[in-house]
């Protein structure tokens, strides 16, 4: 438990509207299922009450930014600070001319592709891989089935910890693979991104088959994180680590995927410190056994 700042932050923050939660526990929010609490949980009421609170608040108070957790393990000893959390204002979809849509950042890539696809806007179905929400796929570099963010962001709008409302083009973004180059205080509020003229009937069934696949590939209904590590330049994160030997490999209630051995499995009981060192002792024989060192893609949050 951490001391509870939320009365203090009030009486600091007297036009705030959000949600402010002391020790809120975190980990029913994200896919794993565990971890420790947030000493405060934000949920901001639109993009104003966030800029406020961003320049308002203490500057030395931690602030971490959560979206769906399909790619965050947080540590069993929570998350000091604050934690955002973007809900129901940050979750508008508009369809724009020129095949572009504008999209908050609370709102699920898969709402993003359905979106895209009802209005016959083609090229952003790949969203219909990624289990998260906008804001996730904006500094995650989000990508499946051949597209990422990279090439359909027009634009995206940002908070910095100054409370500053931004606006970054593309180029802004300095996208690399699965990474986002934007100092990582800035909290993420919305997207312009750009499709080309297309055919629902068969943008639909492109997204059933991006379902179907993921379906026989991926552990999808289970409380994972998805791919562990990101892949190595030419090379394929979970070949390596199933010629290390470490597919189905079991430390407490974290096991390696049988099906997808990039991806890590809470068996139901596992401790965060369970799935991160399970990650870490992969890392350790695959370097033994190729001399690659694997680099984490998920993202581990908090204190230990
Ligand atoms: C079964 C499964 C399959 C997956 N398949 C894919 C795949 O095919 N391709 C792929 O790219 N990913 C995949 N992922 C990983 C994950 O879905 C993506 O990384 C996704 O973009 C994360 O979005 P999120 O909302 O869940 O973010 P979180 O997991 O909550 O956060 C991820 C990171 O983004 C940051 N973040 C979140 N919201 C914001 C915001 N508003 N502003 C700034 N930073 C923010 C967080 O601080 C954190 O660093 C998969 C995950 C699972 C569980």
């Amino acid at each position: 438990m951490f001391s509870d700042l939320v009365p203090d932050l009030k009486a600091q923050l007297p036009a705030l509207r959000g949600r402010l939660m002391a020790n809120q526990s975190l980990a029913e929010l994200t896919w794993f299922r565990v971890g420790g609490p947030a000493q405060i949980l934000f949920m901001p009421e639109d993009q104003q009450d966030l800029a406020y609170f961003l320049s308002r608040a203490p500057r030395d108070l931690p602030v971490t930014v959560i979206g769906l957790g399909s790619n965050v393990i947080i540590r069993d000893g929570g998350v000091a600070g604050v934690v955002v959390r973007l809900g129901r204002g940050f979750s508008d979809v508009s369809i724009e001319s020129g095949q572009r849509i504008r999209v908050g950042a609370a709102v699920p890539d898969v709402r993003v592709a359905r979106a895209a696809q009802e209005a016959g806007i083609a090229g952003l179905a790949f969203m219909r891989g990624i289990p998260g929400a906008v804001g996730g796929a904006l500094r995650m570099n989000g990508g499946a089935y051949g597209g990422e963010i990279k090439d359909v962001l027009v634009e995206a709008r940002g908070v910095d910890r100054g409370g500053n409302i931004r606006t970054y083009a593309n180029a802004d973004m300095h996208y690399t693979y699965r990474h986002c180059g934007v100092v990582e205080d800035v909290i993420f509020t919305e997207a312009v991104l750009q499709g080309r003229a297309g055919d629902p009937a068969v943008i639909a069934a492109e997204m059933d088959k991006i379902t179907e696949s993921r379906e026989a590939t991926q552990p999808v209904k289970t409380r994972t994180g998805g791919s562990t590590f990101k892949n190595p330049p030419g090379q394929k994160a979970w070949q390596l680590i199933d010629a290390a030997g470490c597919r189905g490999l079991r430390i407490g209630g974290a096991q390696v995927s049988e099906l997808h051995c990039n991806f890590l499995i809470n068996l139901g009981d596992a401790s965060a410190a369970d799935i991160e060192t399970l990650g870490e002792t992969v890392r350790q024989r695959v370097k033994e056994h190729s001399g690659v060192a694997l680099e984490w893609e998920i993202k581990r949050i908090g204190t230990a």
